[in-house]
């Protein structure tokens, strides 16, 4: 038996290799997305994430929203996108400018692989340490940048107009020119508190209590640790195993021009 055992491994390791390219998702047996939520902005903006605001999003009871910020990071990003590759699973990635600048290959992989590109400033600068004025550019600047490796173009609205602030950092000037310009800000549900040195066991669990004792929402995660990446295929496979649905988010299409 253990003669067959090699060559199937083997097989099976060129198939998750092939996983990487596009269309070979939904795959029989992966965790996979359940849903795609479009995330509308209205006049009065929009806001979500329980631990800084009061609503999040219209999730159902153990539906997930995955997200992960400050990357992207090169090799701790790869790993990250491998492992969501490896199960089906599109996240939502809150990028920070000068990252992107540093890896625009990386960026564009991101996005060809269906995972939704949010902003996440320029410089990781907590906003409300600095003057409206540095803050505004720093956004801007932030989503320019992305927008720019990602089409060739950018404007005064990110082409994804989701935004997570750094350190969760709001500041109420900001808040009303991000609704302004439609622009959704982020908050979490959840987190494994990964800013804090762990090792993947210790934040998989501390991560998952966490997820469990709430029931549904938004989960923040950072692309940037290794040791965050090497938690994340045991994160998924333990969500599989628990009856954990996948949302992923994408903003709704403006609306329809009509008369
Ligand atoms: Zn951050």
């Amino acid at each position: 038996m253990s003669v067959l055992v090699r060559p199937i491994a083997v097989a099976l390791a060129l198939l998750a290799a092939g996983a990487a390219q596009a269309g070979t998702c939904p795959r029989p047996g992966t965790l996979g997305v359940s849903r795609v939520l479009p995330v509308e902005v209205g006049a009065d903006g929009l806001f979500v994430g329980t631990k800084s605001y009061p609503d999040t999003l219209p999730l159902a009871d153990h539906e997930i929203v995955l997200s992960f910020d400050d990357g992207p990071a090169g090799k701790t990003t790869d790993a990250v996108l491998a492992a969501l590759e490896a199960e089906c699973v599109k996240a939502t990635f809150f990028v920070v400018g000068e990252m992107a600048a540093a890896h625009p290959e990386q960026l564009r992989r991101m996005a060809a692989a269906g995972h939704t590109i949010g902003h996440h400033t320029m410089t990781h600068t907590i906003l409300t340490k600095v003057p409206f004025e540095r803050g505004e550019a720093d956004v801007e600047t932030g989503w320019q940048t992305v927008d720019r490796i990602l089409t060739g173009t950018a404007g005064d609205r990110p082409k994804t107009p989701f935004f997570r602030y750094p350190g969760f950092a709001a500041t109420k000037p900001l808040d009303a020119w991000l609704t302004e310009r439609r622009v959704a800000v982020f908050g979490a549900d959840f987190w494994g508190s990964d800013w804090n040195k762990s090792t993947p066991e210790a934040l998989l669990a501390l991560t998952l209590s966490r997820i469990e004792a709430r029931g549904r929402g938004i989960l923040l995660l950072h692309d940037t640790h290794d040791y965050t990446a090497a938690m994340v295929p045991g994160l998924l496979a333990a969500l599989k195993a628990k009856g954990w649905r996948v949302v992923q988010i994408v903003p709704a299409p403006p609306p329809a021009t009509g008369g």
